[in-house]
């Protein structure tokens, strides 16, 4: 019986093949969710699901848009949002 914590499913099973042929519960931690937009909460482009850990090694480049708002506006409501903006100056 696998310990307390284990029996959960909060934690992912991935049965891991071993170099002499058989197989081994492996246990890890879930996928998050993606990221959505701020305001039509539609799943954002170009931003990878990963874990803070996996984040940390990786480019600041590779984890949002370059651009105005990148990983929180979609384009089409930056669109929008930049349109109010040059209107009400
Ligand atoms: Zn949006």
């Amino acid at each position: 019986m696998p310990r307390m914590s284990r029996r959960s499913r909060s934690l992912r099973r991935i049965k891991k093949k071993l170099p002499g042929g058989s197989t081994k519960l492996v246990y890890a931690k879930r996928q998050p969710g993606t990221t959505k937009c701020s305001i039509c909460h539609i799943e954002l482009k170009g931003i990878p699901r990963m874990r803070p850990f996996e984040a940390r090694n990786m480019a600041k480049t590779k984890k949002r848009p370059e651009r105005a708002y990148g990983g929180f506006l979609c384009a089409n409501c930056l669109r929008e949002k930049l349109k109010q903006e040059a209107r009400q100056s």
